[in-house]
């Protein structure tokens, strides 16, 4: 989500004539934070103090945060009194401010001992410049931060009624075969260790022709998959007035000439219904691929967590899915050492990943978010017990990917082209089959056949836990 978000604010800069450069050289910085865990936190705050830095010995350099960690007024108000070198708090809702907030506080100098620098919005804007002056772009750099005299917007994290709508910066110039298309916003969870719907806000779901507009134009921009994204994408519609579902938004998706695979992410286990999994495995564009946090194999763990649903209701949705949705993959999501877990819960989660043999297994130990209902509670499990949790769910998983991966050994897979991978002067290319597997396999003796974006078949000679390798045999 948060690089879809980058990616968004990247072409908005891009239309304003700004040009991405390295941080010490940018005269904008934009940091896009993510807040789930602790980690990526942190190095927010380590980039916010080397740009305290930069900005002291440059006045002129804005700053702007953007993202999870601004929440409400308060957490605001906190971070500014923290940094007062920050320009700017944007939510990502909020990146059509960054044009005016330019236009307010970016101010071109050229001179000596100064940037020398025009802004230049557009080429057919009539210029006053001095003729002899070659126009240079000003420049930005993404990370995950925006600043200047400081412009604090009004940070609603609920829409208003009749503000229900969600906004979201459309335009993106498109290069890459794969792209991503936030369908809904927010999440109305209650998780007790997360927190998401603090900083994200409630659902807000886009509306279906917006969507439509904007993947016909990712398309034409060469994209031939499509990731629909939200925190919880099966809730999206439920928020909007005809109620359209996921799988009504898939069918409407599916037209579009040029695009080839659709695929989504992160599924609640609690909403998707029967019906929802039969039209979408019906719909040959949807790969059969399905993100499933489970978080924990423990009930007792699942209702501290407040998850909402119970180890049998999840283990029936995985078998509905599973006999709805033939040849489908799953990948799930698990935190260790969650306040009180004892190592008898956490045996319970290793043997719900023996039962049902996820093939992809994304762990994270638990971390304390400060604001959650969790953070009240005492972090007991101590950080070398979770790290050796999180170990054990790894060494699992990888046991368990390798035996699923190599009932691929001499299959013939469709991949979709993503990018060159040329390692050590050996050229191979890197792709995805259906069901989400990394695919590799090196350049055919004709040179110039392949190119990002092409389905070719690709028969699988070896496999690692984590990826297939193979040698093209078909186009
Ligand atoms: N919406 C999905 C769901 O059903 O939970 C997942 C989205 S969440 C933003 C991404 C993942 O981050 C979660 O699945 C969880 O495993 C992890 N996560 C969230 N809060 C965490 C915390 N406090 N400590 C460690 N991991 C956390």
């Amino acid at each position: 989500m948060n690089q879809a978000d980058s990616q968004r604010i990247q072409t908005i800069l891009e239309e304003l004539g700004w040009e991405e450069t390295s941080m010490d050289q940018a005269n904008l910085v934009v940091l896009n934070t993510c807040s789930v865990r602790k980690a990526p936190e942190e190095k927010a705050h380590n980039q916010l103090a080397l740009l305290k830095q930069a900005k002291a010995k440059r006045s002129d350099l804005l700053v702007a945060l953007m993202g999870c960690m601004i929440g409400n007024q308060k957490t605001i108000d906190e971070l500014s009194r923290r940094y007062p070198h920050i320009d700017l708090f944007m939510k990502v809702e909020q990146a059509d401010i960054l044009p005016r907030f330019l236009e307010e506080r970016w101010t071109p100098i050229s001179g000596a001992g100064c940037l020398d620098i025009e802004y230049m919005p557009n080429e057919t804007e009539p210029s006053s410049k001095p003729e002899h002056l070659e126009p240079v772009s000003p420049t930005f750099a993404t990370s995950t931060i925006t600043f200047g005299k400081r412009t604090v917007l009004p940070m609603a994290i609920t829409p208003k009624p009749g503000e229900r709508t969600a906004h979201y910066p459309t335009k993106i110039e498109q290069v890459s075969p794969t792209a991503w298309l936030p369908v809904i916003l927010g999440c109305n969870k209650v998780c007790t260790y997360c927190i998401v719907p603090y900083r994200r806000g409630r659902e807000r779901s886009r509306p279906v022709d917006e969507l439509v507009t904007e993947a016909r134009s990712l398309v034409t921009k060469g994209a031939k998959e499509l990731t629909l994204l939200g925190q919880t994408v099966e809730a999206y519609g439920l928020d909007l007035p005809d109620k359209p579902d996921l799988a009504y938004l898939m069918s409407q998706l599916s037209v579009i000439d040029g695009l080839e695979r659709i695929r989504f992410m992160t599924s609640y286990p609690r909403h998707m219904t029967n019906s929802m999994i039969e039209r979408m495995a019906n719909l040959p564009k949807v790969c059969e691929h399905l993100n499933i946090p489970v978080q924990s194999g423990d009930d007792n763990v699942l209702k501290r967590m407040k998850r909402g649903y119970t180890l049998d209701e999840y283990r029936e949705k995985i078998r509905r899915v599973r006999e709805l949705w033939p040849g489908i993959t799953l990948s799930t999501d698990i935190i260790v050492g969650f306040c009180g877990e004892t190592e008898e819960e956490f045996q319970h989660t290793l043997d719900l990943l023996n039962e049902i043999r996820f093939d992809v297994v994304h762990v994270a130990a638990y971390s304390v978010r400060p604001g959650t209902v969790a953070a009240r509670w005492e972090d007991d499990v101590p950080l070398a017990e979770k790290k050796r949790r999180l170990h054990a769910v790894e060494e699992l998983e990888a046991t368990i990917a390798h035996e699923i991966n190599e009932q691929y050994l001499g299959k013939i897979e469709e991949v979709l082209v993503e990018e060159d991978n040329t390692s050590h002067g050996r050229r191979q290319w890197k792709g995805r089959n259906r069901a989400n597997k990394l695919v590799f396999f090196p350049q055919p003796e004709q040179e110039n056949s392949i190119h990002p974006g092409d389905l070719v078949k690709v028969q699988i000679e070896r496999t690692t836990p984590w990826s297939l390798q193979g040698c093209m045999v078909g186009i």
